[in-house]
Parts: structure tokens; sequence; C-alpha cells
């Protein structure tokens, strides 16, 4: 079969299920499509053939006994954040150019349970910390939908590689907008759950009361799939919330979308620098929700103009202290011939880190220091308590509320945006990490430059299901979510 990478998860499912092909067929399609088609793209940093064929043989074998997990023999790519044992795990970073994790990620160590074939590692900004995958120290990725233009970030590998064609799903990780923002940019359907849903073990920590891991995939459903896989409690990772799983396959069309209170917040669609094709397109998505039924009620959300600089103090500040492990001691990256120890740490963090990562881990020492403390640190803290109120009192009046993911579409690479540029692009998507709260985009449509635009909702704690439920039916009655950039149209 030369179209195997048509195939949803749940035909994936079913087809594997009934023999009509094998996981290794599948995987071996996927590897060539990886030769093929990713010099162009860029998306793997690591590609684990060898060990994706010994994982297929192995589902294989489990699908012939017929106790096969759901998903066992489909595969996957992971974002190169997650720890794989015996596979080098780089972050983006110089810094862990060379490091092999001795353990699995425990999102890994789930899709390995039920299955899953890893087919590689893919790329993002260094440490999480971007919004292009520009900042990766292996280089940019490009967006199947225009190779010069960056796919999103920080998980820009996971976009890019799923919108080829290159995986059919691809772990990513969230701690400001980092699923949502690359799957607006590359036409994805993304899901951030909510903070303590998917355990963190072993996803090399940003900033840890922001970091989530959640799916990127083409649909809501292909989501929901990977959701059933990765979600749940985790007793190594102690903000993990032991709180019963939904099953999110199974409840798919389980929300009603009539009589659906969707808020729109007046502040969000003033904000300067909203493109007008993005804004439209969302626009148009939120009428097609109206004619299936929904109700959409004006909001505010007064707190807008703090999401920026809350976020970019706390973030940083956690960024410092979880960076700081990162010495040329233990592991990771080491300066040659250092003449004492304060000179190994030095040049070791100075070589070993890209300038972006610098620039944050300056900005959250600087926070916390003695002196700017109570003023920057704790006042951020402060702001973020009403950020996460100010959610909570729309939720009085409705279920979900509705935004941009991004306010722009993908922009060249190379655009060179300031730090403050750059920053203010994730407007729409911090708030829902300073809250822990979940959300979701979906492709909607395109610009005028043929570049995918999304939509995100965003719901309240473990609303996960009804954010699924709602894509999944929105994608029934459109089809932007089957659109396949030209690149993804090449076979192998
Ligand atoms: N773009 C945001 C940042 O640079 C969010 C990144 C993320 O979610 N990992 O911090």
């Amino acid at each position: 079969m030369t179209d195997l990478h048509r195939l949803s998860i749940r035909e994936l499912s079913e087809g594997l299920k009934q023999a009509q092909f094998s996981s290794r067929e599948l995987t071996e399609h996927y590897l060539k499509r990886i030769a093929k088609i990713d010099p162009k793209v860029k998306s793997y940093v690591t590609v684990t053939a060898e060990q994706a064929l010994i994982e297929a043989d192995a589902a294989d074998a489990a699908l012939k006994s017929g106790h096969a997990h759901a998903l066992a023999g489909i595969p996957l790519a992971h974002k190169d954040i997650f720890c794989t044992q015996g596979i080098k795990t780089t972050a983006g970073s110089k810094m862990l150019d060379n490091f092999i994790s001795p353990y699995d990620a425990t999102v890994v160590a789930k899709a390995k349970a039920a299955g899953l074939v890893t087919l590689g590692k893919v790329n993002m900004d260094e440490f999480a910390m971007g919004s292009t995958s520009e900042s990766s120290y292996f280089g940019a990725t490009g967006n199947p939908w225009a190779l010069d233009h960056v796919p999103g970030g920080s998980s820009g590998g996971s976009a890019a590689a799923v919108a080829a064609d290159l995986a059919p799903i691809a772990t990513g990780t969230d701690t400001g907008g980092s699923i949502r923002q690359p799957a607006s940019f590359c036409g994805l359907t993304g899901l951030k759950p909510t903070y303590g849903r998917v355990s963190r073990f072993g996803m090399i920590a940003y900033a840890s009361s922001l970091d989530q891991g959640g799916p990127m995939a083409r649909s809501a459903e292909d989501c929901a799939y990977l959701m059933n896989v990765i979600a749940g409690h985790d007793a190594k990772d102690s903000t993990s919330v032991n709180k019963e799983v939904d099953d999110y396959v199974a409840n798919l069309n389980g929300t009603a979308v009539k009589g659906l209170r969707i808020g729109i917040p007046k502040q969000y669609f003033n904000v300067a620098g909203l493109d007008a094709d993005v804004k439209a397109r969302v626009e148009e998505s939120l009428k097609k929700l109206e004619e299936m039924g929904a109700i959409l009620v004006e909001i505010d959300l007064n707190m807008t103009e703090a999401y920026v600089p809350t976020y970019y103090l706390i973030a940083p500040a956690e960024a410092s202290s979880n960076l700081s492990r990162f010495d040329g001691v233990r592991y990771g990256y080491r300066c040659e011939n250092p003449v004492d120890l304060m000179d190994l740490y030095k040049r070791s963090r100075s070589e070993g880190f890209g300038a972006e990562v610098q620039r944050r881990i300056l900005i959250g020492t600087y926070a916390l220091s003695a002196g700017y403390y109570d003023a920057y640190y704790v006042k951020a803290q402060k702001v973020r308590r009403l950020i996460q109120q100010d959610f909570l009192k729309a939720f009085e009046n409705v279920d979900v509320i509705a935004a941009p993911s991004a306010p722009t579409t993908a922009y060249k690479i190379g655009a060179n945006l300031s730090p403050t540029e750059m920053y203010l692009g994730d407007i729409y998507t911090l708030a829902v990490n300073l809250a822990g709260l979940p959300a979701i985009n979906a492709p909607i449509g395109f610009d005028k430059d043929s570049l995918p635009v999304g939509l995100q909702l965003i719901g309240n704690y473990w609303s996960e299901s009804q954010l699924l439920s709602i894509v999944h039916q929105y994608q029934q009655n459109t089809d932007w979510h089957t659109k396949r950039a030209a690149i993804a149209e090449e076979n192998a």
C-alpha cells in the first residue's frame, strides 16, 4: 500500500487488527518517507529505524496473539524533550548533544507499553524556549505548508513531522503554547491538558509549574487515542493528579454542541497585531459552531495585558532554577581544559547554552535575586492568581472560551523578531498555562498565503473530553483537518 500515511489512527488500528497490513510494513513505510522527505523538512533530530523495526515486530506478534492494545503497532514521534532510555535526548541543545538518558519518561514508557512504535525524536526550540524551533542547536525545521516558514515552536518538529506525514501522531509539550501554536501554524489538532493530567516525569523541565505534555495529530479523534495512552496519575511526578482518567475516544460525541455556551473574550479580539485573516477565519469557525447549535456569549477577561509580563517572569525564574543542574560536572556538555571549578561552570554553561536560553536564565536569576524577589517574582505570582480567577469567573457563565491560538500565521525562517516581538506572539496561549487549564487548537482554514489558521478552545479544569468532543464534532462538519500540505502528498 502506498497511502498508509493517509490513514487515521482509528483506521490504522483497525487495519492492523484485521491484518490488512503489518506494523513492520507500516513502520517501513514511514521510515521510507522520513528518509526521502525529511531532509527537506528537517523535523527529526534522531531517527531510530533499527529500534523501530524491532518494536514493530513485537507489536505484530502481540497483534497475532489477539491481546494487543488499540494502538499496538502504530508509529509515533517523540519531542526530543522526553527522555528515552538508550536513545539520545537533546532538548534541542548543544548542552545535551550527546546525552543518553538511563531511563524512559513516563509518557515514553506508557507509549511503549501500549505497543506504539517510536520512529524517532523530533526537533524543538532549545529547552522548549521559543516559538519558532529556530533556537534548536540542530538548526531550523521547515513548515510543511511553506518550507521557508517556521513550523512554530517549541514543539515545531512534532508539528512538522505530522503535517508532512512523517509520523501519524507525535508528543509535544506546552509551557506557554508550545503544543497549540505549532499545531496552529501547521494545520493540526493539538491538546494541552490540565496541569497534572500527564506525567512530567522524564520530561526535561523548563518551567515546572507550567510544563505539560500532550498529543499532536491531524484530528481530535487521533489526539483522543494518544491521550488514552499518556494521561493518568504517576507516583513519580508529585504534581500529577490522582483522578480517574476519561476514555477520551468513547467520549468523542459526549458533549452536546447544541446549547454549548462559548465565551468570546472582548479583549482578545482587540489585540494589536491580530492578523486580519486570522481574525476572519476564527470568526467564521465560531459562526460554524453557532450553526451547529452553540451559543456565543461575549465575555470579559480583564487581565489580558498582564499575560505576557507575568509569564515572562515566572517561566524564566523557574527555568533559571531548573537549568542550574547543567553545570558541566554531572552530565551534559563540558568545556575543554577548565583551569578551575569556576571556569568549568562558566565556560560549560556559556558554550553549552544558546542565546535565548542564556537570556532567560539571566532574566530569571535577576527576578529571583534578593532585593528584586518581592518586586518581580512574588508580584508575578499574585498576578498569576488574578489571571486564574478571571478565568474561573468566566466559567461561571460559559462552558468554554474561544480565542485564536496565535495572532499570526507562520512567518519566514530568519524573520529575526526581537525577543519582545516574539513574546507578544504568545499572548493567546500563556494564560492557560498560568491558570493550569486545558486548551486545544483546531485547524479552521487558511490565510491569503495558504498558511493554516487555528482556533483555540479553552476549557475548565479536567475538560479534555469536552474539548476533544467539540472539536471532533466540528471536524465531522468541516474538512479543514483533512487538508494536506503538498509535501505530504509526495510519495516515498
Ligand atoms: N513560546 C513560549 C516560550 O518561549 C512557550 C514555549 C513553550 O510552551 N514551551 O516560552
